[in-house]
């Protein structure tokens, strides 16, 4: 059906796209991929930042270097004492020689003695070896921007090594003698206490909310290339493999700056986004499928209805026009004053009578059925001999009951409590049932109206051995318009309203209709209606 697929196609289309979509992220591990991106721009970037501060710190001190030819050692020893975060500072002159300089106030200690003259000596044999080449070298990272050449040094520390990088930069006279090399090497002690610490922990806390961490913010750590122990880490650092990881180079030679989510992986986080994402494509595609099912529901029941109505319109105007051309043909015929005899006479009379009433039986339907659509019906209720209103009813069509052929039974039980109802319209409920048991009766026409009392209610009862109503249309012929697709009904007539009509009734007085049917078994309709309890007596006279 065009409808159900414009419907669905683009529904599954969109669930599928969806799915498709989701596993390919998943097998690209897309997921994961952005995560690593985004891990590796915070490394380039904090790489870039830690240069800049270190690059600061050591300006602080070159800017204040001495020239080549002056006697250095005074100011060095000042340069050092007023920036406690470099360890030596010296300057090669290839004319006077080497000037080295060591904090004063450390020489005491044993390891920084140590780490003191190891650098040293270092420093003077690799200047007299190397100075042209170191010059020529410098000056070449000089011209891409920056002015030092650093070099990791591993200072002793007893049995172990402490990392300390050295920066070498030139130091030209202005009187245009010989250019000196100059150096500072960091405090291994401050970078690794304070310097990386602090570092590390500020770089995080610009990404995100200090007040409110995320759950599974990321922590940085600092570890020499090579090495499994971390240097300096995030206070917050929980151990375990970087994620990613970046080799620095300029200012920090030989560490490797890595970052990893706390608490968790970026494969568990993947696996956690691909598991919530099919989740709720799930949920999502469960609504959808109950929006289309409620939407397909609806619209069939609207085009089922568009169609009862218009076989309501065609079954009317047949129903109307039958007994409109029965009425003109006896009419003209008595006009003309042909007839034999005034019995004759008679039989048409009560043919227009017949027919007449059958017209106003249907005009009062379809009235009725359009106050009640419009909720403008209103009921007469009025104390009633219900057993009189039924035999009444019943002796008025007697007659034509019994000329159509059928046997009518009466059963109605003595004793009766009377009722608040509208007569009009509780006679007409009946007749609609009589009248369907003599349209849908075959070869068997038996017909038995019963009315008694049951507990608390009063049963009124319509029997036929007629062609029986199958159980899936049992609800159904109480809706408006429905009629069977049983030929037989095909053939007859009737507008659907009928059995509406009586529920409505029934309904209107606080009863209920119920139908007891198979093919080719008959059918029993009963209408239920409640007794009200009796009104205490309050001991009082009328
Ligand atoms: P109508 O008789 O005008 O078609 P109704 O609302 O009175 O409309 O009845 C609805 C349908 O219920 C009928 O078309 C018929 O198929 C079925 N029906 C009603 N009464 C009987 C009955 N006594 N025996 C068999 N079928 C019946």
């Amino acid at each position: 059906m065009p409808l159900e697929l414009a419907i669905i196609l683009p529904a599954a289309t969109l669930i599928l796209v969806s799915a498709l979509h989701l596993r390919s992220i998943r097998q690209d591990r897309a997921v994961e991929a952005a995560i690593e991106r985004g891990f590796n721009e915070v490394l380039a970037i904090g790489e870039k930042n830690m240069n800049q501060q270190a690059y600061e710190l050591l300006d602080e001190i070159r800017l204040r270097f001495p020239a080549p030819n002056e006697a250095c050692s005074v100011t060095l020893d000042t340069l050092l004492a007023s920036h406690p975060y470099a360890a030596h500072a010296f300057l090669y002159d290839p004319g006077v020689g080497m000037v080295f300089r060591s904090r004063p106030l450390r020489l005491n200690e044993p390891g920084f003695r140590a780490e003191s003259a190891d650098l040293q000596k270092m420093m003077e044999d690799w200047m007299k070896l190397d100075y042209p080449t170191l010059v020529e070298r410098i000056s070449k990272i000089e011209k891409k921007g920056t002015p030092y050449f650093v070099f990791a040094n591993w200072a002793p520390r007893g049995d172990k090594h402490a990392y300390q990088p050295v920066a070498l930069f030139l130091q030209h006279d202005p009187a245009g003698g010989e250019t000196a090399i100059g150096g500072i090497a960091f405090d291994p002690e401050f970078l690794r206490d304070r310097f990386f610490p602090n570092f590390l922990d500020t770089m995080l806390i610009h990404g995100s909310n200090p007040e409110q961490p995320e759950k599974n913010h990321a922590v940085l750590v600092l570890v020499p290339r090579g090495e499994s122990s971390p240097l300096a880490a995030s206070a917050d650092w929980d151990g375990g493999t970087p994620e990613a990881e970046r080799n620095l180079e300029a200012v920090f030679p030989g560490l490797t700056l890595g970052i990893k989510l706390r608490g968790t992986t970026v494969e568990a986080l993947g696996r956690h986004f691909m598991i919530s994402s099919f989740l709720v494509l799930g949920a999502l595609s469960v609504l959808l499928a109950g929006g289309i099912w409620l939407t397909l529901r609806n619209v069939s029941r609207q085009m089922e209805l568009a169609r009862l109505k218009s076989d309501f319109v065609s079954n009317v105007s047949h129903e109307l026009r039958t007994p409109l051309s029965l009425i003109r043909l006896y009419a003209e015929t008595l006009e003309l004053d042909r007839l034999s005899g005034e019995e004759k006479r008679q039989e048409y009379f009560r043919i227009i009578r017949k027919e007449s009433e059958r017209l106003s039986a249907l005009i009062n339907n379809i009235l009725d059925f359009s106050r009640i659509e419009a909720g403008r019906k209103e009921y007469d209720f009025r104390d009633t001999d219900i057993a009189d209103l039924v035999r009444n009813t019943l002796e008025a069509y007697r007659y034509q009951i019994q000329q159509h052929g059928f046997t009518l039974e009466e059963e109605i039980a003595d004793d009766l409590p009377r009722l608040r109802v509208d007569r009009e319209a509780i006679a007409r409920s009946l007749l609609n049932l009589v009248n369907n048991s003599v349209k849908y009766s075959a070869e068997d026409k038996f017909l038995r109206v019963s009315l008694y009392r049951e507990n608390e209610s009063l049963k009124l009862e319509v029997l036929d051995h007629g062609i029986g109503i199958p159980r899936n249309e049992h609800r159904k012929i109480f809706e408006k318009f429905y009629r069977s697709g049983d030929p037989l009904v095909h053939t007859t007539k009737g507008s659907g309203l009928g059995l509406s009509l009586v529920r409505h009734i029934v309904e209107a007085h606080q009863g209920e209709i119920r139908v007891d049917s198979a093919p080719g078994q008959g059918s029993r309709f009963i209408i239920t209606l409640p007794i009200p309890p009796p009104v205490p007596y309050n001991g009082r006279a009328a």
